[in-house]
């Protein structure tokens, strides 16, 4: 799925930088995911079925649900969007779970976070099976991808790692600086760089709010990814010649210039970074399409069957 060595992003617009574009690679992945349903139909198999659970009507979880579930139709996935109200018990959104992971019409479980201050992430996160945890989320789905063995991967680290393996950007042997140190993101970033694995073998350094003197580590770093929902916070000073930059960071900015009120920034100051870099994300048209080809990939790899998830 690697570019050409001689690849040239027609987008980019610095002479050193080129774009780690997030639209074609997860474009490349729909199509591949498309080709993928089209055989398991052809040899009898079911259509992929994902199903998403969202809670209250948050304005981000709603156009993050509305995406995964436009993009599900668009690669010839099924999807069932369940929405439950705001008030909605734990013991009744654990019902729920129940039933979806006995229904064997539904591959993949997902349930939109955040949730409500009232519900226990953990045990929702808990109570779905594990070979229709589609998020990777659950305790066994983190402790089989730090084994190594088949599993469900986190889908922003995934979709990263997917993003550099289509540009075929080298990490071996690369010094990577991950901010943040999330259950969803920073973490299992570092365990999947980490790992033995041709987008991996990175010495890996993980930062988070506790980390002094931040940007001596950055410094040194020739792969960075910032995941700290901070934006702007990575800046020129902070990144040395020739890294590449990751901006997983997705924040609504006031902004009264847009119909919609606000825009998203990511947690790098593209325009001074980019400068600077060999490889860099645009916010938005970077990870945030890739989250999306990585989930779809995911629910393709429950419907096909873990290794020994099932
Ligand atoms: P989180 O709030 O759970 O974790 C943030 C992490 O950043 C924490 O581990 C914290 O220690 C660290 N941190 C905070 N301030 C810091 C500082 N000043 N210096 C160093 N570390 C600091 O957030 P998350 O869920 O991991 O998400 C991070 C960002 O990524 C958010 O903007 C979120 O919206 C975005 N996100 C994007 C995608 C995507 O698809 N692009 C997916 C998930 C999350």
């Amino acid at each position: 799925m690697c570019l050409p060595a001689n690849y040239k992003n027609p987008n980019c617009i610095f002479a050193t930088m080129q774009l780690l574009d997030g639209k074609v690679a997860a474009a490349a992945i729909k199509e591949k995911l498309q080709h993928a349903v089209n055989e398991r139909l052809l040899a009898g198999k079911k259509t992929p079925h994902l199903a998403a659970i969202l809670v209250g009507n948050n304005g981000a979880s709603e156009t993050y649900v509305a995406s995964k579930v436009k993009n599900c139709a668009e690669v010839g996935f099924k999807s069932s969007l369940i929405r439950l109200p705001l008030e909605v018990t734990e013991a009744e959104l654990l019902a729920e779970i129940a039933l979806l992971n006995q229904n064997t019409a539904i591959d993949g479980i997902l349930v939109q976070l955040p949730l409500p201050k009232h519900i226990d992430d953990s045990k929702i996160i808990a109570a779905i099976v594990p070979a229709k945890d589609v998020d990777g989320f659950h305790a066994v789905s983190v402790g089989r991808m730090v084994q190594g063995l088949d599993s469900f991967i986190p889908a922003t680290p995934y979709g990263i790692m997917l993003l550099l393996e289509y540009f075929g950007v080298a990490t071996t042997g690369k010094h990577a600086v991950v901010i943040g140190r999330s259950n969803i993101v920073g973490r299992p970033m570092s365990i999947l760089l980490s790992s033995h694995h041709p987008q991996g073998n990175c010495t890996v350094t993980l930062c988070h709010s506790k980390t002094p003197n931040l940007e001596s580590f950055t410094q040194q770093a020739d792969i960075v990814v910032a995941a700290l929902g901070k934006p702007g916070f990575l800046t020129h000073s902070m990144v040395k010649p020739g890294a590449v930059v990751i901006d997983v960071g997705i924040t609504r900015v006031t902004d009264a210039t847009k119909k919609s009120g606000f825009s998203i920034k990511g947690d790098v100051d593209f325009d001074g970074v980019a400068p600077k870099c060999s490889w860099i994300t645009p916010v938005p048209g970077g990870v945030g399409l890739m989250t999306i080809g990585a989930l779809l990939m995911n629910t393709l790899k429950a419907a096909e069957g873990l290794d020994s998830a099932r």
